[in-house]
């Protein structure tokens, strides 16, 4: 139960970072995309957020808070990216023992099964200006950093890999998603998604320091 509390803590914070960058997030989806990354990642945090208050009220464990959330977080976010990141916690959950306490590593294996997910569901590739731009370079750098006990340290630099990689697909032209009907016109704007997957790793590392 206390490491249910640990990760309904996280998603608290990732409902605050998502607020916080709400309009910023919308800004950039609006040049290429839809416009509604922002309210997405904002309403579909916040679902989880209070889904997985509701599973801890319940008396739930970690695997069955993220599942619980992971399903608030597709159904109050729509959208693309609210499916892929609600399969992400569900994911990350299935890492998760609910009769046993986690490991240090435990919180690295959630995030590697999370991106799996994200990588397997939306077929995307790298150089397809998604969010897996920032979430593929980001799990090889954790891979690589994490020595077994340094959590926070290897999150943390996998997310600086990670946002200077969303920063990069400034550069390219959207094939998939909503983007790619407006083709060109994303040159010059990052992709929101890999912006929003970078700062929440940033804000989860920081967490954990
Ligand atoms: P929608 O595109 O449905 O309006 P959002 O605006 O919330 O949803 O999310 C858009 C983001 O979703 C994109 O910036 C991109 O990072 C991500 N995305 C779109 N398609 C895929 C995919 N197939 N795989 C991974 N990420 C994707
Ligand atoms: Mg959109
Ligand atoms: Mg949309």
């Amino acid at each position: 139960r206390e490491v249910a509390g640990k990760v309904a803590g996280v998603l608290d914070l990732f409902a605050g970072v998502c607020a916080r960058e709400e309009a910023e997030l919308g800004r950039i989806d609006a040049i290429a995309g839809d416009g509604d990354h922002g309210q997405g990642m904002a309403y579909g945090s916040k679902g989880a957020a209070a889904a997985a208050r509701q599973a801890l009220e319940d008396g739930a464990g970690a695997r069955t808070l993220l599942v619980r959330a992971g399903e608030a977080w597709s159904e109050s976010a729509g959208g693309t990216s609210g499916a892929l990141w609600g399969a992400a916690l569900i994911a990350a959950g299935a890492v998760y023992d609910d009769q046993a306490g986690a490991e240090a590593r435990t919180v690295v294996d959630a995030v590697d099964a999370g991106i799996d997910a994200i990588q397997r569901l939306g077929g995307a590739q790298v150089g397809d200006k998604t969010m897996v731009d920032a979430a593929a370079p980001f799990r090889e750098e954790l891979a690589k950093a994490f020595t077994g006990a340094n959590a926070a340290e290897a999150i943390l630099q996998a997310a600086e890999v990670a946002r200077e990689a969303a920063d990069a697909t400034a550069e390219i032209t959207a094939t998939l998603g909503r983007a790619r009907v407006l083709g060109e016109k994303s040159v010059g704007t990052p992709d929101p998604g890999a912006i929003s997957f970078s700062i929440l790793m940033r804000e989860l590392g920081r967490h954990l320091s």
